[in-house]
Parts: C-alpha cells; sequence; structure tokens
C-alpha cells in the first residue's frame, strides 16, 4: 500500500478490513431481514461492551456531540441543577450544551492536567441539590483520565443522575456501567469502538429511563427524544423492522463487525492491551525527555497522550516530520496551550509494532528538529514495557 500512513490521532483510528468490507457492503433496505438481525446484535452486544446488562443502548446516526446531546436534553427540563466536572475541553462543551435545555450549570474546573478531587465534589453535592452530573471518562484535550466508580458512588448516595462522556474511553478504558452506578455512557464510532465517524452510541440506565418517562415538559430536542427513538431501538431488538429516521445501514453493520471483534477479543483483555501499550508510550516519552499534560500516572488515559514540545521544537514543523516518516499524529486542542503540545492516540487495534514505529518517527523527528536526547531511548524503554 503504496503512500498509506499510519494515523495515530485519538480518532478517527485505524479500522479492522473486516468493518471497513461491512461499511462496502451493498447498501441493504432498513427494514430487511438481515439489517434487522444487524441492529439487534449491535443493541445486544453494546451492552457488554458497556457492561451494562440490563442498560437500554441506542444507536444513532451522528456524532459523540451528538450523544452528548441526547443525554442532555432527554434529563434535563428548564431550572434543573447539573454539575459538570471538567478536566479540559470536552467538559466545558457539556456545560455550554446543558445551559441550551435550560440547565443551572455549576462547572467544577479541575487545574491544567489534574483532576478534581473527591473531596471537592462530594462537598457540591452535599452542599446543593443537582438534578445530574457530567463527567468525562478521557478528555482529549488533555488525556487526563477520570476514575468514574467513586464518582458514580458519589452520584448514588446523593441520588444524581451521573452521564460519562465517554467518547474517548468506551472499549479502551475501564467501564463496567452497571457495577458502578453510572446512568448514561455515551460514545462516538470513530474512536476505540473501531467504526468510521458518523454513529453516536449510548446505554442508559432502567433509572435514566424512568427520569425520562417522568418529565413534566417535552423535550426540547425534537430529533434526540427518546419517545422517537426508544420504540424503534426496542423493536430492533425484537427483530422487527420500524421507522423514525433513516438508520445509517453501513455503519451499523460496520459496528455489529466491530463490536464482535472486541468481545472475541474480550473486556478484561482489551483493557489490559490498552494500558500496556499506553504504559509503552508513557515510559518512551519520559525516557526521551519530554513532560505531558496529565500530571501523574494514575490519571494518565490509557486511549492517548498528550506530551509538551520540549524546548526549540516548532510544533508543525515536527508534525510534519513525523507525517514524512509516515505516522499522522494530531497537534494541541485546549485553546491555551493549542501550540504547545501533541496528541498521540492510541486506541483500538493498536499493537507493539504500530506502538514502535510510532516511537520511532517521534525520536527520528525530534532530532531533526535539534533536540538534544539518547537517540533510541524512547524505543528501548517501550520495548521494555511490551516485553
Ligand atoms: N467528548 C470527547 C471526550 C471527545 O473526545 C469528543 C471528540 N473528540 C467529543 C466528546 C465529541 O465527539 P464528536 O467529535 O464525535 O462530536
Amino acid at each position: 500500500m503504496k503512500g498509506r500512513k499510519l494515523l495515530m490521532i485519538p480518532g478517527p483510528i485505524e479500522f479492522e478490513p473486516e468493518v471497513l468490507s461491512a461499511l462496502g457492503a451493498p447498501t441493504t433496505s432498513h427494514v430487511a431481514p438481515n439489517f434487522i438481525q444487524s441492529f439487534g446484535n449491535a443493541l445486544r452486544m453494546m451492552k457488554k461492551v458497556w457492561l451494562a446488562p440490563t442498560g437500554q443502548a441506542f444507536i444513532m446516526a451522528g456524532t459523540g456531540t451528538l450523544a452528548m446531546d441526547m443525554a442532555g436534553s432527554n434529563l434535563i427540563e428548564k431550572g434543573d441543577r447539573a454539575l459538570v466536572i471538567s478536566t479540559g475541553y470536552f467538559g466545558l462543551r457539556y456545560a455550554e450544551l446543558l445551559k441550551r435545555y435550560g440547565a443551572e450549570v455549576t462547572v467544577l474546573e479541575a487545574p491544567m492536567g489534574d483532576v478534581v478531587s473527591l473531596e471537592v465534589i462530594e462537598n457540591e453535592l452535599k452542599n446543593k441539590s443537582y438534578k445530574l452530573l457530567t463527567f468525562t471518562h478521557v478528555d482529549t484535550s488533555t488525556a487526563v483520565l477520570v476514575d468514574p466508580k467513586p464518582i458514580g458512588a458519589l452520584a448514588q448516595k446523593y441520588n444524581v443522575l451521573s452521564i460519562l462522556d465517554g467518547v474517548c474511553s468506551v472499549a479502551g478504558e475501564e467501564i463496567r456501567q452497571e457495577e458502578w452506578g453510572i446512568d448514561v455512557v455515551l460514545t462516538a464510532s470513530q474512536k476505540a469502538i473501531g467504526v468510521p465517524p458518523g454513529l453516536a452510541l449510548l446505554v442508559a440506565s432502567t433509572k435514566a429511563m424512568e427520569v425520562w418517562k417522568n418529565r413534566k415538559t417535552p423535550v426540547a430536542n425534537y430529533y434526540s427524544d427518546w419517545a422517537n427513538w426508544l420504540p424503534i431501538m426496542q423493536a430492533y431488538e425484537l427483530g422487527n423492522p420500524s421507522y423514525f429516521g433513516t438508520p445509517a445501514v453501513n455503519l451499523v453493520m460496520a459496528l455489529e463487525k466491530s463490536l464482535e471483534i472486541i468481545l472475541q477479543e474480550g473486556m478484561e483483555i482489551r483493557f489490559a492491551r490498552h494500558h500496556k501499550m499506553a504504559t509503552a508510550f508513557r515510559e518512551a516519552l519520559k525516557a526521551i525527555g519530554l513532560k505531558s499534560i496529565p500530571l501523574r500516572d494514575e490519571i494518565s488515559a490509557s486511549t492517548l497522550s498528550a506530551p509538551y514540545y520540549p524546548n526549540g521544537i516548532i510544533g508543525n514543523q515536527f508534525l510534519q516530520n513525523v507525517n514524512q516518516e509516515g505516522v499522522i499524529l494530531a497537534g494541541g486542542l485546549l485553546p491555551s496551550i493549542k501550540n504547545d503540545y501533541f496528541r498521540i492516540g492510541h486506541m483500538g487495534s493498536i499493537n507493539r509494532a504500530d506502538t514502535l514505529s510510532t516511537i520511532g518517527a517521534i525520536e527520528v523527528s525530534l532530532k531533526r528538529g535539534g533536540f538534544i536526547f539518547e537517540e533510541g531511548a524512547g524505543m528501548k524503554a517501550a520495548q521494555k514495557v511490551l516485553g
């Protein structure tokens, strides 16, 4: 494949050939028996990947932001209080989104590279009553990882609905939605789920669905309203045709294939593989002498890394050099430090060869940019982790 480059950005990612074949298959009717079967399978498998056996799964044409919008618009009524726990760009997006639906939003913003402490969160929940809280499992702008388990427990303790933005984590970071008591876990297809961009995915708890059913006012977003989509998801899961808006037929078939691949690997092995690859990247970056945005290893994502450029390295030139080496990386995203760091996505079918090629391309490009370090130190550190 002359000219093919290794796509190592935090979404979209490299996709499995079988997933791409499903995408390229002849499009069938959205009410054809084989498509109904695929849609139903995908809904059932989502609950296994999310570890939410009694949850309600939704598959929609749209991006991750639509999944955020669907959860927000269905659960918020004008005047409800919402607590947004933010670790970067996407936390702040959720705050803006919820305000559109009339929520009174309080934002707890983490210091750069850190998380909001559980004491601060608990204090807020103790002093003010909230209808829901949101948090970003991995904020793709900072690579900061938030531990969902204690936040789920706090939400339960204070009877607050919890929404986890898992766009950069589902099927990569450990999530046990039901065991951890998280009410909505949402994502998009193009990251660790392993399907080209275009699907918004979420699983809602029984409690979230009850809260929605007991709303006093109509959902302010016509397209996202669960009243339109719940009967469709239920019908497809039962093997019956149904229509509200035309499903993204080929993307759903690709999703079915990707979920099969994910479950074949097994969730525990998949979480461990992501963790190992991330550790290899982290150790390599440290050995080269690069600092990353997350302040500690325990709050560093398994799905991406966000290292600062060392002194003297010009971001655009570095990324171009990496590209010439055959690897595509992403620039910074957080507006205040956008030009000071870059991002490496390492999720989905990421393997040892991808990891080592990327580290090699980074080393060569840093050297070309004039940065002085022990050449090969990153490769050596990564290989030590990879065994
Ligand atoms: N949340 C997070 C954590 C994300 O990383 C992204 C996308 N990078 C989004 C939400 C929004 O997803 P989309 O771009 O698919 O709308």
